[in-house]
């Protein structure tokens, strides 16, 4: 038996599996983020319910962060800068208090969202593929060649510096840098900007969705250069503006098409640029294959 968490900023969902099954999810349980100590108590709670005698064969966990990823890092674990009340320098993984040995391993959420995907999502069949979210903040994660990039660190592109739009002079939301993409771009900045939360712009759509897109195709095309995924699967409540994510391969074809001539990316229809297809449970699918991943493969005796 494994175990998968998801530990995000508003709620955590824990779930197992057989640890040769690992896409099949057997139980799952949904818990409200609150204080460590309460959040973790009832994530124990669910792991006491669900393990051979609360042991695990192993256990995988895509968090809020930014969180130590590093196995061989002293504060692995741990959730370190975060801005969220209460939860700087969490010992995370200490507080589930999993029977001594159990093999435990760390992804960002955004990682886990981008494993899911790539094992029973909107990633199936490629090797290589990014993982966009766009919402609250913006975030990015990597698969390469199966695996999630890296086994020590996580990107952080949502400080991205990008060019203005011409008729853009909204200072941006971000604390450290103003006008990086997430301040720009991310769901506060959309609110902040038009004075409407993003999910409801009313009048303000259509120009919303022309400003957002020419951010977010920055971003895409930076992500395109630098890591050369097969398929960008971009997700998060902005996301879900309708016309957005077709503005988006719009721009992203005046941004790059004639640098990448040939590229996929140029062809709006060819599915480089996809929705995500797991909804809320990638993330914890993620953490699923992060535990999975850890164990040598069950020998088949059928
Ligand atoms: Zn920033």
């Amino acid at each position: 038996m494994i175990a998968g968490i998801e530990t995000g900023g508003t709620k955590v969902i824990c779930a197992v599996a057989d640890r040769q099954d690992p896409g099949a999810i057997l139980a799952t349980t949904r818990i409200d983020t609150t204080s460590p100590d309460e959040t973790t108590e009832a994530i124990r709670g669910f792991l006491a319910d669900h393990g051979e005698e609360g042991r695990f064969d192993a256990v995988g966990i895509a968090s809020f962060g930014p969180v130590d990823v590093d196995v061989g890092s002293p504060r692995f674990g741990y959730i370190t800068s975060t801005p969220k009340p209460g939860w700087r320098n969490t010992d995370l993984v200490t507080r589930l208090r999993l029977a001594p040995g159990t093999p435990v391993r760390l992804v960002s959420d955004v990682t886990g969202a981008a494993l899911g995907e790539h094992r029973s999502g909107a990633g199936r069949g490629v090797s290589d593929l990014a993982y966009v979210t766009v919402g609250t903040g913006v975030g990015v994660g990597l698969v390469v060649d199966g695996a999630p990039f890296t086994q020590r660190n996580h990107p952080e592109l949502g400080h991205l510096l990008v060019r203005r739009h011409p008729r853009d002079s909204f200072a941006g939301v971000c604390p450290f840098h103003g006008d990086c993409l997430e301040g720009l771009a991310s769901g506060p900045a959309i609110e902040a900007r038009w004075g409407r939360p993003a999910t409801d712009l009313g009048p303000r759509q259509q120009d919303s969705v022309m400003m957002s897109s020419y951010y977010i195709a920055q971003l895409l095309a930076t992500i395109t250069y630098a890591a050369a995924p097969q398929r960008i699967i971009a997700g998060g409540g902005v996301m879900k503006t309708p016309g957005l994510l077709d503005a988006v391969r719009e721009q992203l074809v005046l941004l790059v098409g004639e640098a990448l001539a040939d590229h996929p990316l140029t062809d709006t229809t060819s599915g480089y640029l996809v929705p995500p297809e797991l909804g809320d449970s990638s993330g914890v699918r993620g953490a699923l294959s992060v535990a999975s991943d850890v164990l040598p493969p069950v020998p088949d005796l059928g």
